[in-house]
């Protein structure tokens, strides 16, 4: 199953041109910044993710506030990006911005506890079901953590990871199946062509239980690391009795299970693991929790606390792991992260959230029904992502071919130009619980006027 272009590439291309051009028009502050900051920043921004929105220059932003983005020429949007889940949300939550406000002006760092770890640490417990937890400051460093634990743990060499994941810079989990069938870096640059890539992976399709049983009983697979539902390749969802198998699996061949929960905690306030009562040993997740200040945390089961002391005495994870992190569990991040899912990540802003994605999808579905068009729509709580496949992926393989790079590009431009921003790279619109249903009907409309004219020009 891949994606079906429904006009021709001719087509495409001009339709492309003319919203660039619509694009620059509107946004010469932006394009201005981007030429100063060529000259002093690689390709022109901060971070190369940041130069990925398929246009000529990004925009540059003014300000950013609830779920509203100002650039740099005034235009607004309404955002559904949510810096790719670190707003989740929204902007600057008020709670958030107080609390941090606040202790900025009360020591930052000083590699010592304050007593808001301790509300932490149980609120991490009763929302996860998991009865230890650190702090890290990014989802990819709380993987790496874990993934070294659970390395130590085990004395086993290798991490399990689905074909085409993401969970944060980390090497052994950038591979997949090349053309050929071998694993291989997933940027068609090979940048470590001398690291033999199976010594420290194993990389399977989700969904399949039986690649998965196969790989797992060499038993020497540290961890697997999993998203519960796979969202960045697209998204694809569990198969009914996938997570029962690969809990069963794990447990079998003494496997540690980590779920990534950085964007899956759309799910409700205890991720998909607590919507759907997994039981994973690690549970992992950053990006949003401090609402946007660099906070990530990572949950751990009793048995893995005691072996952790039992091997290393008190000293825990710190010396013998390298383990730590001379800014994280700081004090801004603490307070940030309390406030956050005190006041902001509540079960009330859920409910908000997900009743809007459903929203948000039901008027999706409904206008690629209306065009008739062979694409379809992924929901996972308060997200949802537009596939260019008429049914949905059911592993990564699947997601990954119907990526139409040409038309992501395009219809995101269309909607930047109508004053709607999307996650770059994917289909991914996420409802924060301040967007009102006229925002959400706003995008809907977005997309229907999109659709409708590829409609009318594929005859
Ligand atoms: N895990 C998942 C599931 C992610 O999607 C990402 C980033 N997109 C990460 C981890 C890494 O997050 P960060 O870049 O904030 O470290």
């Amino acid at each position: 199953m891949t994606f079906q272009r429904i006009i021709s590439d001719q087509q495409l291309e001009e339709l492309m041109q003319r919203e660039a051009a619509r694009f620059e028009k509107r946004t010469p502050g932006s394009k201005a910044a981007f030429r100063q900051a060529g000259e002093v920043l690689l390709n022109g921004v901060p971070m190369p993710w940041m130069g990925d929105w398929g246009t000529a220059y990004p925009l540059f932003i003014d300000h950013a506030s609830e779920n509203r983005i100002k650039d740099v020429d005034g235009n607004t949007y309404i955002d559904f990006c949510l810096g790719d889940t670190g707003a989740m949300f929204g902007h600057s939550p008020a709670p958030t911005a107080e609390a941090v406000t606040r202790q900025i002006h009360r020591g930052i760092t000083t590699m010592l506890p304050t007593k808001d770890a301790v509300w932490v640490g149980r609120e991490l417990k009763s929302r996860f079901g998991l009865p230890y937890w650190q702090v890290a400051m990014t989802a990819t460093e709380a993987n790496r953590y874990v993934i070294r634990i659970c390395r130590t743990l085990t004395h086993r060499p290798k991490i399990l990871v689905f074909n085409e994941c993401y969970h944060g810079s980390i090497d052994e989990a950038l591979v997949h199946f090349g053309p050929d069938g071998r694993l291989a870096l997933r940027s068609e640059y090979d940048i470590n062509p001398g690291i033999p890539k199976e010594a420290l992976t194993r990389v399977v399709e989700f969904n399949d239980p039986d690649a998965l049983e196969e790989a797992l009983a060499h038993e020497d697979v540290a961890c697997v690391l999993a998203e519960p539902v796979m969202t960045n390749c697209g998204m694809v969802l569990p198969a009914p009795g996938y997570h029962a198998k690969l809990r069963e699996l794990c447990t079998r061949t003494g496997t540690y299970l980590i779920i990534d929960e950085t964007h899956t905690l759309s799910s409700g306030p205890g991720g998909y693991t607590a919507a759907h009562g997994l039981e994973p040993d690690f549970v992992t997740l950053g990006k949003c929790i401090a609402g946007g200040v660099p906070v990530a945390v990572y949950g751990f089961t009793a048995a893995i606390s005691e072996k952790i002391n039992a091997s290393f005495g008190h000293k825990g994870l710190s010396d013998p792991m390298g383990i730590g992190g001379t800014l994280s569990g700081n004090a801004l991040a603490i307070n940030a992260l309390r406030a956050t899912l005190k006041h902001a990540a509540t079960q009330t802003a859920f409910e908000k959230m997900i009743a809007g994605a459903n929203r948000m999808a039901d008027g999706l579905e409904a206008s690629i029904e209306k065009y008739d068009l062979p694409w379809s729509v992924t929901r996972c709580g308060a997200r949802a992502e537009l596939q260019f496949v008429p049914r949905l992926p059911t592993c990564g393989s699947e997601a990954k071919a119907a990526f139409d790079w040409p038309m992501i590009y395009y219809t995101h431009l269309f909607l930047a130009n109508r004053g709607l921003l999307i996650t770059p790279f994917h289909n991914m619109m996420l409802v924060p619980p301040m967007a009102t249903e006229e925002d959400i009907d706003c995008l809907v409309k977005g997309w229907d006027a999109c659709m409708q004219e590829l409609s009318v020009l594929s005859g």
